[in-house]
């Protein structure tokens, strides 16, 4: 192994201690690389001393994946998910009869109905789903379909 590899093999790794067989055989042999070896052990010892422990987060990031990261339930209310809902399904029906819509197909041809269609409605189903997603526990009670 060559002193380059060795040396790229240990600034990758955590510590010493968990490099490959070859590398470590080589950080005994080779004086210059196994002062380097100790040299970033001492380095790598001095920053944790400085540097607190890292919290550990990720009960709460679980916690807040599993729950309403959004808190959308919260924030927007029944009737302001509802209104908006129904706008949505309003301009999808409405949209096809607007000046825009005859502009945009007479430019197009048919080719631009499907699109068109194909995009409303993944819009609608998108804001079902942050609807459902959103409201659970709360659709879950209303409609009793929780666990028997
Ligand atoms: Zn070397």
């Amino acid at each position: 192994m060559t002193c380059e590899k060795a040396m790229e093999l240990l600034v990758g790794a955590r510590d010493a201690r968990s490099l490959p067989l070859l590398a470590k055989l080589h950080l005994r042999r080779c004086a210059s690389c196994g002062r380097e070896a100790r040299r970033l052990d001492m380095a790598m010892a001095s920053l944790r001393d400085l540097l607190p422990p890292a919290p550990d987060l990720s009960e709460a990031v679980m916690t807040a994946i599993r729950g309403d990261p959004l808190h959308l339930s919260e924030t927007v209310s029944w009737g302001k998910w509802i209104g908006v809902g129904f706008l949505i399904m309003l301009s999808i029906a409405v949209a096809p009869f607007g000046s825009d819509f005859g502009w945009l197909s007479s430019l197009m041809g048919d080719s631009f109905r499907l699109p068109f269609a194909l995009t409303l409605g993944l819009a609608m189903t998108v804001y079902c789903s942050l609807f459902i997603a959103s409201h659970l526990d709360e659709l879950t009670e209303r409609f009793k379909l929780g666990r028997r």
